[in-house]
């Protein structure tokens, strides 16, 4: 049995634990939800009210130059690039991560229709995150490409084939946080002709992350997760360097113009990744999403990317073997891969317990019970028609998440299924955003 005297104890053994101070963390707050917003970086209100009060106050039109704010989709990107593996230059950031799947996805396509305009397919997984389906799906209705999901991420080599243009999925999956072997996919994906696009809105920041030496073709990802960019930040893109220049994005904007003040009436597209871009960048939101950025980047002298990855491995697994010891009995099902090379950075369960849950769902009521307990996770509906259980979601963040956290949320798991409290009325509704 793993004591909380235990996790304490590898808490005082965590190189990285300082971290946790460049944060500001309600007190009390067992925060494992850093996989859909992560949290405020204590630089962040500081910058933020510079930019606002003095670059923008004194400095006004002037600051675009004076400041830089014109340099802060490829500055903040040369910050992102290690963290992802790839190259100063070759990263951009900007728009959403919606919007910058939307253009990659498109420029993936046009590649492929020009070498080969049978290749009409799209391959992902039925659990990938809605937008990123809906994207493809739109792109299909403009570009006659149909989409094919796949259920089981081992069946996706097998699905690639001459009319495959594009395996387009998300590193980690948020459902079941699974981490796909992204070298073999992307030699599989090449071996079959198509090119590869990756989402890596729960893997940057959160697992290494190599890029170019796993063969990846495109990407995006998301600045508010774990990078820690604030609600709704600025995303990123990525197009290999041998394709970045090779086709237009179809959100051709001045920013993304070879030269923007020249205020030509026709389009030249930028050299490279600045093609990419499309209008002016937000730049409260750059300020905030560099400070969360810097964050990841304070880590480098305590081992960076791999210490983080084997921090986060060290408390998802605390988290199991706890769920384990702790919590039988009450039909929770592990959702999230066992194997660490397959798990993200988050641990999922899947419970649906009898219908006394009433209509919200019972892993819904579950985690409302937590939240009351000052545990926050969260919860993903499930679709029974596409055989997709409901979901608790709990993601560790080791910039900020301690060993003891997570002996502190299991506890309160368990006590909300042995009490049998969540099945109370005020923990059945749902709110908008859940
Ligand atoms: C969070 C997330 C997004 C978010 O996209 P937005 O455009 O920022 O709303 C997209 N894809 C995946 C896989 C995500 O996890």
């Amino acid at each position: 049995m793993t004591t909380r005297h235990d996790a304490l104890a590898l808490d005082a053994d965590d190189a990285l634990a300082p971290l946790r101070q460049l944060f500001q963390i309600p007190d009390g707050l067992v925060y494992l939800d850093g996989n859909s917003l992560g949290v405020l970086p204590r630089a962040t209100a500081t910058r933020v009210a510079q930019v606002v009060s003095q670059e923008w106050g004194e400095g006004l039109i002037g600051s675009w130059n004076a400041a830089g704010w014109m340099a802060l989709p490829q500055q903040i990107g040369d910050k992102i690039a290690p963290l992802v593996g790839v190259g100063a230059g070759e990263l951009v950031v900007a728009d959403s991560t919606s919007v910058n799947l939307f253009k990659v996805l498109s420029a993936a396509l046009a590649l492929q229709r020009a070498a080969d305009p049978a290749r009409t397919v799209v391959v992902s997984e039925r659990s990938n995150f809605p937008t990123d389906l809906y994207i493809a799906e739109s792109l299909g209705r403009q570009h006659g490409c149909t989409l094919h999901l796949v259920d089981r991420p081992e069946d996706i080599p097998a699905a690639l084939g001459p009319s495959t243009a594009v395996l387009m999925l998300t590193q980690v999956n948020y459902r079941n946080g699974r981490l796909h072997d992204m070298a073999a996919l992307s030699a599989a994906a090449h071996a079959a002709g198509a090119l590869t696009v990756w989402d890596l809105a729960h893997s940057a920041g959160a697992v290494p992350v190599a890029l170019a030496a796993d063969g990846a073709d495109f990407a995006v990802g998301c600045g508010y997760k774990y990078l820690n960019g604030g609600p709704g930040a600025p995303a990123f893109c990525w197009a290999h360097p041998r394709h970045a220049s090779q086709a237009w994005q179809p959100l051709a904007g001045w920013h993304g113009h070879a030269a923007p003040f020249a205020f030509e009436p026709g389009y030249q597209p930028a050299p490279g990744i600045t093609r990419y871009l499309c209008g002016t960048p937000p730049v409260l939101a750059m300020a905030a999403l560099e400070c969360g950025v810097d964050t990841l980047l304070a880590a480098r002298p305590l081992g960076g990317m791999a210490a983080i990855r084997a921090k986060s491995l060290a408390l998802t697994r605390l988290f199991i073997d706890l769920v384990q010891q702790r919590c039988g009995g009450h039909g929770l099902q592990f959702a999230s891969p066992d194997v660490d090379a397959q798990r993200g950075s988050q641990v999922c369960l899947a419970f649906s317990a009898d219908s006394a849950a009433g209509q919200a769902g019972a892993a819904f009521a579950v985690v409302q019970a937590l939240i009351a307990r000052r545990v926050v996770g969260d919860f993903r509906a499930g679709d029974a028609k596409d055989g997709l259980p409901d979901i608790l979601r709990f993601g560790v963040t080791p910039l900020y998440t301690r060993f003891a956290d997570v002996w502190d949320a299991v506890e309160q798991l368990r006590q909300v299924l042995e009490t049998g409290e969540w099945r109370e009325a005020r923990f059945n509704q749902r709110g908008v955003v859940t």
